[in-house]
C-alpha cells in the first residue's frame, strides 16, 4: 500500500477523534465535511494505520496503546487517549511529542501527528543518501512517543458540539460539583476533611463555597488568593494547569494582577486538586511508565498549541532553575530551525522565552512543567501560527495554512529527537554563522523541507 503523498495544501486537513467511516487498508482516513465547511481526519483511524503501515516499513519496535484509562465523556461516549510509540528500544533516550491539550487548538493535533507520519512514511531500512539515512538513524536510536490528542472530549466538543462557543472551548469536559457539599467534598480530603494542597481555608459561605490558594509571584510566596464558587452546571478543567507540579494549583498573575485560575467558570481553571482531570493522571502515568518500565529516560519534549507563535521554556522550570545551557541551546536551536525558508535573517519568525516574557504571564501546573521538572526533561510549548493578538480568530487558522505550518516546523522537531540522549552546545552568534557544535542537530539545518509537504529533500 502506498504513503499519502502530501505535497499540495489540500492534502492537509485538521483532525477529529474518530468516525465511522474505517478504511482498509491505510491511506488515510477519508475526510468528512463537519464544521465550518471543513473536512477532518480521524485520529484514531490515522494513527492505527500509520502503525500497520510502519509494520511493512521495517520500522523498529512499533507499539500503539492506550494512554492509563479510557476517559469518559459527558455526552455518555468514551474516548481513549492514544500513544503511538515507536523506534529504538529498551535503553534509548526517548522523546515525547503531544498536542491537543487545548481544544480548541486544532492544528496541533495535526502537527505531532504529521511528525509521526513524516518519520515512518520516509523510514526505510535500506537508505540511500544522507535524508533517509538521518531518518533511519533517528528512528533506530530513539524512543518516540507521539500522544497527538490530550484532550479528545475536548476536541469532540468544538468540532460537533452545536452549542454556543463551542468551536472557542479550552478545557476538557470534566463534570464538576453542582453542589455546595460537592464542592467541599471535591476541595477537601480525609477525616477530618483537609484542604487538597496548596488550598487554604475551605469553607461554607451561604450557599456557596470560599477557599485561598497561594498566588505565584516573584518572589515566593505571594499573598493568598481568595475566591467564592456559587455552586452551578460548570463542565471543564483546564488540562494544562492540572498536573503534578510543586506550583500546581497556584493562582497566576496575568498582565499585572492574579488571574482567574481560581475560577471554575474560567478557561484556565487549574482544577479541583492536582491531577484531578483523568486526562491528566493518564498522560502522567504513562511518562511514568515509559520511564520505570520500558527504562528510557525522557529527555526532551514538545507539547504544541496555538497560537503567538512563541517557543517557551515552562514557567516552573524557568524559575526553579531546570534550564541549565544545554536546555537553552535546545531553543536557541528550534528558534533557528523554524522558519519559512533557508534564507537567514537576523529575527527568526518564532519568539523564545517564557511565558511572562513572551506573552506576559505565568503558566504553573503545565504538562511542559511536569516533564522538566518531574522527569528531567528538556520540556518545550511551542505556540504555532498564526502570530499576533486576534484573539478568538487566532484559533481559526485555515485548512490550506496546515501545510506551511508543518513544513515551518518538522525541522525542529527533528533536531529536538535527535537532541535526547546527549547535551545541545550552541550559542546564538554560532546559530547565526550556521554553525551547531552538536552534530546531529546541524544535520538539519540546510534541509529543504519547504514546498514538499512530507516528503525527503531531494
Ligand atoms: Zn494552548
Amino acid at each position: 500500500m502506498p504513503p499519502p503523498q502530501r505535497t499540495a495544501s489540500d492534502h492537509y486537513h485538521f483532525y477529529t477523534y474518530d468516525y465511522p467511516a474505517s478504511a482498509a487498508p491505510w491511506t488515510l482516513s477519508p475526510a468528512v465535511v463537519t464544521r465550518n465547511n471543513m473536512q477532518f481526519y480521524s485520529m484514531q483511524q490515522d494513527l492505527q494505520g500509520l502503525a500497520d503501515y510502519a509494520a511493512t516499513r521495517g520500522v523498529p519496535g512499533i507499539h500503539i496503546f492506550r494512554a492509563g484509562a479510557t476517559v469518559p465523556d459527558d455526552v455518555g461516549v468514551d474516548r481513549d487517549m492514544t500513544v503511538l510509540a515507536f523506534g529504538g528500544g529498551l535503553g534509548r533516550p526517548a522523546a515525547i511529542i503531544t498536542g491537543g491539550i487545548h481544544a480548541r487548538e486544532w492544528v496541533a493535533p495535526a502537527i505531532a501527528y504529521l511528525i509521526a507520519e513524516y518519520l515512518i512514511v520516509n523510514y526505510t531500512a535500506a537508505p540511500v543518501g544522507r535524508y533517509q539515512t538521518a531518518i533511519r538513524n533517528l528512528v533506530d536510536n530513539r524512543r518516540l512517543y507521539f500522544v497527538p490528542m490530550l484532550n479528545p472530549n475536548g476536541n469532540w466538543y468544538t468540532v460537533y458540539s452545536t452549542a454556543a462557543n463551542s468551536r472557542y472551548w479550552r478545557k476538557n469536559r470534566d463534570t464538576l460539583p453542582t453542589t455546595q457539599a460537592g464542592w467541599l467534598a471535591a476541595l477537601q480530603r480525609g477525616v477530618p476533611p483537609a484542604p487538597n494542597r496548596p488550598f487554604v481555608n475551605v469553607a461554607a459561605t451561604g450557599a456557596n463555597v470560599s477557599y485561598e490558594t497561594p498566588l505565584y509571584a516573584r518572589p515566593l510566596p505571594g499573598r493568598n488568593s481568595p475566591f467564592t464558587i456559587v455552586p452551578a452546571a460548570v463542565f471543564g478543567v483546564d488540562l494544562n494547569r492540572n498536573a503534578t507540579t510543586t506550583y500546581s494549583g497556584y493562582n497566576t498573575f496575568y498582565n499585572g494582577r492574579p488571574d482567574n485560575n481560581t475560577d471554575p467558570t474560567s478557561e484556565s481553571y487549574f482544577g479541583p486538586s492536582r491531577a484531578s482531570a483523568l486526562e491528566t493522571r493518564n498522560i502522567e502515568a504513562t511518562i511514568a511508565h515509559i520511564r520505570t518500565n520500558v527504562r528510557v529516560n525522557v529527555d526532551t519534549t514538545i507539547d504544541y498549541h496555538s497560537y503567538a507563535q512563541q517557543i517557551l521554556y515552562p514557567t516552573e522550570a524557568s524559575d526553579r532553575g531546570f534550564v541549565d545551557a544545554s536546555y537553552k541551546s535546545l531553543g536557541l536551536i528550534l528558534q533557528a530551525l523554524i522558519a519559512t525558508s533557508l534564507s537567514w535573517s537576523w529575527s527568526y519568525q518564532y519568539g523564545l522565552g517564557t511565558p511572562v516574557s513572551q506573552i506576559k504571564y505565568d503558566a504553573v501546573g503545565t504538562l511542559a512543567d511536569h516533564c522538566a521538572t518531574q522527569a528531567n526533561a528538556r520540556a518545550f510549548v511551542i505556540e504555532l501560527d498564526p502570530s499576533g493578538n486576534l484573539g478568538l480568530a487566532g484559533f481559526e487558522l485555515p485548512e490550506n495554512k496546515i501545510m506551511g505550518v508543518f513544513e515551518k516546523n518538522i525541522r525542529a522537531a527533528l533536531a529536538l529527537i535527535a537532541a535526547a540522549g546527549q547535551p545541545s552546545q550552541a550559542t546564538a552568534r554560532r546559530i547565526l554563522y550556521h554553525s551547531i557544535n552538536s552534530a546531529s542537530e546541524q544535520e538539519f539545518m540546510d534541509w529543504d523541507v519547504f514546498g514538499r509537504g512530507n516528503q525527503l529533500p531531494l
